[in-house]
């Protein structure tokens, strides 16, 4: 729909305001795996208040020690499970401005995190003189950045190289002057100001650099070849450089997909490419257009693994092993697609993924399961041998396991651990998402996803602006449903109670029921009731949900069978999907086929589709 595309570019172009922006050339040494780096960072001061400092994020130093916030943490390393052998970190040489003087501004950095001596991820640097609301400065700073093997994320692995979070980054500056700053904790994920990025990346020219951004000149001198990579309206910049690549190029509409893996990976890339063929355009139509010239995909080598499955603006990793293809798991594509979708979530939306967590992982995952579906349809994680899988089963089995134990929409540094963090943020999140669109229906949901995604794109929105956004399109029921489930441990369990029939008393063939029905938890949502006859007459009943229980009587011809809640599957965020059905007590094969079909059925639903 090009005039829809249209109009949402013109109101994007108006909000997508530089803060920060990077000019960095930078020198990969592969003996040394160490990165110098010298540049500018122009940065503007959009709050209304004069600032007298400014934060830095110095990610890289997570590694510097193991007493870092990051690794004396008992779930450090959750996501890779990998162990660390050197350490890597940041040196900062020097930061000056002409509005300051030749002054190293560095030297009066903070050297620790605040009230943590022991890490070095939250940096402060005071200012001589405010930089006023409105002005600009250029901050000229050189940098070392000594990549650790590779592990969450970033670092290198022999010669492969991977630099991720790898230059010391402005914090985000809020509207009201103060900076969004904090210490590099385990279970976080990033938050920044957008600006354009123009790097210069220095390696032997046996290697080949992949990057966020678009490939323009490259010049080659003495063994050294110099790529120039532009990004425009990004918050950050990740890049790779390895000796090993095989490279695949192809254009999906505007968009140059270069996929960049180790050769015995072809299998694994090819099936990448196909993926994107089908969820570039796709995502694009419904979250609004991918922003940038180049999409660059890496598949990293075994060896450096830790570095896959990630997403940088312009960049994602995927990563799996090469015979996975060929086992019927759709692993590769689902990791694709996932990265791929956190060019919106996180690359455009850029909520503050450290305070909330779920308003990029959650909905990724939402959104990754609607791609899978379209895909591959109910094998959409797993079609052989005869089973299909999908992805929405294994996020509802997950959600399942976590219902009630956190806020989902709580900070990623209070979750217990990176496993409750999974079930909660990613899968149960998704699950909510999936029970909104059955329960008010998915044109209606992907509605107001398409207006969230394009009011805020560039736009920071927080938990508040989403459920506002969700309640504006869907209602003020949703809107309630969402904050339950997000914000109070929302949990919902429909159960059949009791189920009884008899003979209505001095009646010719007439028949009384009653089905007893139980809601458990605080989340209230409307279903159907399925209630299945002795004659095979089916009849539905529809209620609103808000009672804690129901009483459902029957008077007719024939027997009353069996009931059944919620027989269409469209509240899969139900905790237990087994005491849905009840039959009365089997007295014929009949009654025992009903029962039967009724939790084939739910199975069929609720597991495997
Ligand atoms: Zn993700």
């Amino acid at each position: 729909m090009l005039s829809l595309v249209c109009a949402m570019l013109s109101s994007y172009s108006a909000r997508a305001q530089s803060s920060a922006s990077y000019t960095l050339e930078v020198a990969l040494d592969v003996q040394q795996h160490t990165l110098r780096s010298k540049g500018v960072i122009h940065f503007t001061n959009q709050s209304t208040r004069p600032l007298t400092e400014l934060w830095f994020h110095l990610y890289l130093n997570a590694f510097k020690n193991n007493r870092s916030l990051f690794l004396r943490n008992p779930f450090a390393l959750g996501r890779s499970g990998q162990t660390l052998r050197e350490y890597g970190y940041i040196e900062v040489h020097r930061l000056h401005s002409a509005k300051y003087g030749a002054e190293n501004l560095w030297l009066k950095s903070s050297p620790h995190s605040p009230g943590d001596p022991d890490d070095a991820t939250d940096i402060l640097v005071p200012l001589p003189a405010p930089i006023l609301p409105g002005e600009s400065v250029d901050l000229n700073i050189e940098f070392t950045s000594h990549l650790p093997p590779v592990l969450e994320r970033t670092g290198y692995a022999g010669s492969f190289h991977f630099a991720g979070q790898w230059f010391p980054k402005l914090a985000k500056l809020e509207p009201n002057g103060d900076f969004a700053h904090f210490a590099f904790h385990p279970h976080s994920e990033f938050y920044a100001d957008f600006g354009d990025y123009d790097v210069r990346i220095s390696a032997p020219s046996s290697f080949t650099v992949g990057s966020s951004g678009k490939r323009m000149e490259e010049k080659t001198q003495k063994g050294i070849r110099t790529t120039h990579f532009v990004l425009r309206r990004a918050h950050d910049f990740a890049f790779t450089a390895w000796d090993g690549f095989q490279e695949l190029s192809e254009k999906i509409g505007p968009v140059t997909v270069r996929l960049l893996f180790p050769p015995w990976h072809q299998a694994n890339a090819l099936r990448s490419l196909a993926a994107l063929r089908f969820a570039l355009p796709y995502a694009s139509e419904l979250y609004g257009p991918y922003p940038y010239d180049t999409l660059t995909v890496v598949h990293p080598p075994e060896a450096g693994a830790g570095a896959g499955g990630m997403e940088y603006p312009g960049l994602i990793t995927t990563g799996g092993l090469w015979f996975e293809p060929y086992l019927g798991s759709h692993a590769i594509e689902a990791v694709t697609v996932h990265e791929l979708l956190h060019q919106w979530f996180y690359g455009l939306l850029a909520s503050n993924e450290s305070e909330a967590p779920f308003l990029d992982e959650g909905l990724t995952s939402y959104a990754e399961i609607g791609v899978m579906e379209a895909l591959f349809g109910a094998g959409s994680a797993f079609s052989g041998v005869g089973l299909k899988v999908s992805l929405a089963a294994l996020h509802r089995a997950n959600a399942a396991s976590y219902a009630g134990d956190e806020n989902i929409g709580q900070p990623a540094r209070q979750f217990t651990g990176f496993q409750a963090l999974g079930g909660l943020v990613y899968s149960r999140s998704a699950t909510i998402l999936l029970t909104l669109e059955r329960t008010w229906g998915k044109a209606k949901l992907a509605a107001a996803l398409r207006s969230y995604t394009a009011r805020f794109r560039f736009g920071h929105p927080t938990p508040t602006d989403f459920v506002a956004s969700i309640e504006q399109t869907l209602g003020a029921n949703a809107g309630q449903f969402l904050r339950t489930a997000l914000f109070e441990r929302g949990f919902i369990d429909l159960r059949v109670e009791s189920i009884t029939s008899r003979r209505k008393p001095a009646t010719q063939g007439q028949w009384l029921g009653r089905a007893v029905v139980i809601r458990r938890g605080n989340l209230k949502l409307p279903f159907d009731v399925a209630l299945h006859f002795e004659n095979g007459r089916t009849e539905r009943r529809h209620f609103e949900g808000a009672a804690d229980s129901l009483v459902i009587d029957y008077q007719g011809a024939s027997e009353l069978s069996s009931v059944e809640l919620d027989p269409d599957l469209k509240i899969p965020l139900d905790q237990d999907l087994f005491n849905n059905a009840q039959a009365i007590t089997p007295k014929s094969p009949r009654r025992a086929l009903d029962l039967l079909l009724a939790v084939a059925q739910l199975l069929v639903l609720g597991v495997l589709p």
